[in-house]
Parts: C-alpha cells; sequence; structure tokens
C-alpha cells in the first residue's frame, strides 16, 4: 500500500506544512500556527507592547501589526476596547503603561462618538500621573489636533484633583518627552477650579511663585521647592524636606549625594521611587547591611498591600533586582556594594506581586521555549531581560503555588530543569543563560510526556508561537498524548512576544492562550487547569 497519509493527515503534520482543514497561516519561522484573534492580540499589546521587536518582526512591523489589530477591535466594539484599556492599566497588570496610553489617544482620536467620549472620561483612570497625560497628548497629536473633546479632558485632568494633590503632581512631572505642563495647560486652557489652582497654573506658566502662595496651604511645596533651591547644608535641606514631605524630583542635584537627604526622602518615598533608587541609597551610604534604613526598605518591600496599591509591576521588580545585584549602573560609570537583605527582599516582592493564586492541584508540566529567538530583545525594554529569562521567572510563580510540578526547557529536544522558587531570581536567570539554544519544536513537552510516560494535567508553554522544527503539531502532539495515556490534558501557551501567533487550537476547549507578565495570568493558569 502507497503510505499516502504519511504526507496528509490531520493527526500527525509537519510543522513546515499547515494541519488539513484548519485555518493555520504561517508564521514567522517558516512553521505554521493559528493566529490570535483581535482581542487577544489587543490584550498581548497592552500588556507586552512592541518595543524593541522580536527576533523574527522588527519593531516598526511589530507596532504597525498591533495598531491594526487595535483599529478592529475598536470598529468592533469601541467601549469595549476603553474598558478593556481601563481594567489593565488600573490594576497594573502591565509592565508598562505606554501601550494603554497610545490605545487610549488612538480610540479618543479615531473612535466612533460613543468611544471617544468613553475614552476622554477614561484619561484620569489611564493617564494617573503628569508623565502619563504627556505621553497621551504626545500619542494624541499623531492622529489630530487639539478638538474641544480634548482640551477639555485635559483641562479636567487638572482641575479635578484637589489643589495639593495637583501641587506634587506639578512639582514632580515638570516635563516628559518634549511636552511640559506649562505646554498642556496653554493648549487646554482651563479655567480654574480655585483661586489655588489659579496660583498653580501661574505658577506653571510664569516659573515664579505668584502673589499669595505663602500663605496658601496647596502650594506649601512649592514654596519647599523654592526655599531647597538656596539651601547647600544637608542637615537644612532634610528638615524642609521632612517638613514638607518633598519628593525626590524637588531636590537640587548636589542635594542628592548626601545620606541625609536621602534619609529624609525615604520617609515618604512612593514604593515605585524606592525600588528605583536602591542602588542610589547604597552608593551613598544610607543603605547598609543592618542600617534602620534598609530595614525599612526591607519591611517595605514585603508589604503586599503597599506594593498592591503601588501598583508595582513583577517586571520592575525583576528589574530592580538584576541591576541593583550586578552592582553597577547600565552605563557602568556607577558602581556599589549590593545589600544581600535587599536582594532577597526584592526576590520576594517578585512573587508578591502577582495576583494570589488559589492552586489547581492538578499536575503540571512547566515548559520554556528555550530556542534561539526567545533569547532575543527585551520584556517591555527591560535590559537583559530576555523572552526567555522572563518565561522562567514567570514559571516559578506557578511552581511557588502548585506542589506537582515539573519545569522543563525545550528547543528541538528536550531537557529537565532544576531550577526551583527556592532559589533567588538572579541564579535562576544564570542558569537559564547557559542553556545551549537551538531550532524551535514546540511540541516536544508532550511528545516527552508521552515517551517518558509522565501523568500530566495541564501542560504550561511560555513560548514566542514560532514553531517550526517538528514532525507534528504541538496540537496533535497533544491530542496524541490525551488518546495514549488517557488524560483529558489541557494546554496553556503563555504568550511571551506580541505578535500574532499561537500554537493553541482555537477549536479545542482544551487549550488556552494567556499573556506573558500579565500578573493576572498565573490565577488564570490555575482556574483553567482546575475547571
Ligand atoms: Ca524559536
Amino acid at each position: 500500500m502507497f503510505k499516502l497519509t504519511q504526507y496528509f493527515s490531520t493527526k500527525a503534520t509537519p510543522q513546515s506544512q499547515p494541519i488539513p482543514g484548519s485555518k493555520q497561516i504561517p508564521n514567522s519561522a517558516g512553521g505554521y500556527t493559528w493566529s490570535v484573534d483581535d482581542w487577544v492580540q489587543l490584550d498581548r499589546f497592552l500588556i507586552l507592547g512592541s518595543e524593541g521587536g522580536t527576533y523574527y518582526i522588527s519593531e516598526q512591523k511589530l507596532s504597525i501589526d498591533n495598531a491594526e489589530a487595535l483599529v478592529r477591535c475598536l470598529a468592533a466594539d469601541g467601549p469595549r476596547v476603553i474598558a478593556r484599556i481601563v481594567e489593565i492599566s488600573e490594576a497594573g497588570r502591565a509592565p508598562k503603561n505606554d501601550p494603554a496610553i497610545f490605545a487610549l489617544a488612538l480610540a479618543a482620536k479615531l473612535g466612533d462618538d460613543a468611544t471617544r467620549k468613553a475614552a476622554y472620561a477614561a484619561l484620569p483612570k489611564v493617564c494617573r500621573i503628569g508623565t502619563h497625560l504627556m505621553h497621551f497628548a504626545e500619542y494624541a497629536q499623531a492622529f489630530g489636533g487639539w478638538g474641544r473633546g480634548m482640551r477639555k479632558a485635559v483641562a479636567g485632568w487638572f482641575n479635578a484633583r484637589p489643589a495639593d494633590e495637583l501641587a506634587l503632581q506639578l512639582v514632580k512631572y515638570q516635563a516628559r518627552d518634549g511636552w511640559s505642563t506649562r505646554d498642556l495647560l496653554r493648549l487646554a486652557h482651563p479655567r480654574a477650579a480655585s483661586p489655588s489652582h489659579d496660583r498653580l497654573f501661574a505658577w506653571v506658566t510664569k516659573g515664579t511663585l505668584p502673589e499669595g502662595a505663602a500663605t496658601d496651604p496647596a502650594l506649601s511645596l512649592l514654596c519647599a521647592k523654592d526655599a531647597l533651591a538656596r539651601l547647600s547644608k544637608p542637615r537644612e535641606a532634610a528638615n524642609v524636606i521632612r517638613t514638607h514631605r518633598v519628593p525626590r524630583e524637588a531636590v537640587p542635584t548636589e542635594l542628592l549625594t548626601h545620606a541625609e537627604v536621602w534619609e529624609a526622602l525615604l520617609a515618604d518615598m512612593p514604593v515605585t521611587a524606592m525600588i528605583r533608587n536602591l542602588a542610589t541609597m547604597t552608593r551613598v551610604g544610607l543603605l547598609t547591611p543592618g542600617a534602620n534604613a534598609t530595614k525599612t526598605v526591607v519591611a517595605r518591600l514585603g508589604d503586599n498591600t503597599r506594593l498592591a496599591k503601588a501598583r508595582i509591576h513583577p517586571v520592575a521588580v525583576l528589574a530592580a533586582l538584576l541591576t541593583y545585584k550586578s552592582g553597577r549602573g547600565a552605563r557602568g560609570s556607577s558602581t556599589w556594594s549590593p545589600i544581600a537583605q535587599l536582594v532577597d527582599a526584592l526576590d520576594g516582592a517578585f512573587y508578591a506581586t502577582f495576583k494570589s493564586v488559589e492552586p489547581s492541584g492538578k499536575r503540571m508540566l512547566l515548559a520554556l521555549d528555550v530556542s534561539g529567538s526567545m533569547g532575543w530583545g527585551t520584556v517591555a525594554g527591560v535590559p537583559g531581560l530576555t523572552p526567555r529569562v522572563g518565561s522562567a521567572a514567570m514559571s516559578l510563580v506557578t511552581a511557588a503555588t502548585e506542589r506537582e510540578h515539573t519545569i522543563v526547557g525545550f528547543s528541538t529536544d528536550l531537557v529537565r530543569l532544576t531550577i526551583s522558587p527556592r532559589q533567588r531570581l538572579d541564579d535562576v536567570v544564570a542558569a537559564i543563560d547557559r542553556i545551549p539554544m537551538g531550532g524551535t519544536d514546540c511540541a516536544q513537552p508532550m511528545i516527552w510526556a508521552q515517551q517518558q510516560k509522565v501523568d500530566v494535567d495541564t501542560f504550561v508553554v511560555y513560548t514566542d508561537n514560532e514553531t517550526w522544527a517538528g514532525s507534528v503539531h504541538p496540537a496533535q502532539a497533544l491530542r496524541a498524548y490525551r488518546q495514549a495515556r488517557g488524560i483529558p490534558a489541557k494546554l496553556v501557551v503563555v504568550g511571551m512576544t506580541s505578535n500574532g501567533f499561537t500554537i493553541a487550537d482555537p477549536n479545542d476547549a482544551g487549550m488556552l492562550d494567556v499573556v506573558g507578565f500579565d500578573t493576572a495570568t498565573p490565577p488564570v493558569i490555575s482556574d483553567f487547569a482546575r475547571a
């Protein structure tokens, strides 16, 4: 008999060809996968962005592909897009807020009436600080000018917050990326909501303290900033900082070399700023092993409520950990001696910044794509944080809660990995970096489990979905596994880049697409495994 089915079968098809009868499309690596639907693509974009592109796709093309999916979603259901943007941005689920701001600006300019209205109403929820608002203005500029809706929304942003809160925003974020609050006020031209607002606007536009500033409590921070500019003694500066809860942005650079000044700043420092300034505070001698300030920082990093309130994202923690541990700044000019207690505290904070997970109790195979393409580029533009390293860190969050897990790495072959949540993340990163890279066969985890007779309820594959090297498709390998082991095994695909591909068969309810580095992903994995 001539074995025609070796060339044409729905059960075993080489990845270089589409499964007969399926809607598979070519991915960027020469293999066939499915495309995710536009709403999944929107999630990937909002969470992972397109900065830096991928191994296969240029930043430009990836950005255009994602924006086009966004435009299609807007045409289908604009208000649903706005709701999604707000949901992801407000919950701090994404490492960066820029994709959400971009999507909001595009919707505000190109959406239908209902969408535009919803977009402007969502402005203060998505643009929570001055920098966000300036980024919104920059993005919106690409899609149109300053119409009435835009002026009203930006004016509202300034007027809606209490004057003392607005003062803090104005002091912290005077100018960013070619925009200043002065530009925004000039274009939006708001009528001040109160005499204090009026004085604040005057300070922004004229650059000097307005009449009545000294007696207006809402302007006390501005007065303190003014006073600091004339002080050179660290002790005096520290007193002003403490009394008026002055943020770092309002302190002259010359004063930022003193431990005393940083100690005063630390008293009221937001967690985001604290994480970013660990190296500086170590270098100036405030943070030393066993010091009170070190204890304060460790306690705050261990305070889950505080971390959640500040919307600290695990990628920010991981980036801080990798930089701080290295003892050297990105440009290599500054160095410090990292304090082990702080590195450990950052390690703990990484796990705490994900949404809490109710373990499913299922048998899980956590499979990391360690192929060449995963070692290229960055997650959310963080230096050194490749999708490969990122997926290892992600997998540990699930490993920390699911007792019955095995972690493997695959390219064209499969290796068992000995990484564990009990190791510190920087050690895990180093271990992952040592694994040799190869081609990509995303069917390997299922093939391996079948051959080795390993019982798995849920396969979790962390990948960029650029699979090409295998002789069967991952979805086919999963169905073969189910049949061979008699287990209705599921597959969760954790997309680590914002391309539009997936190895999950959209017509199989036992396969699910989720987004890497979405803080909500670990609980979704467990819920899907449990169902
Ligand atoms: Ca690859």
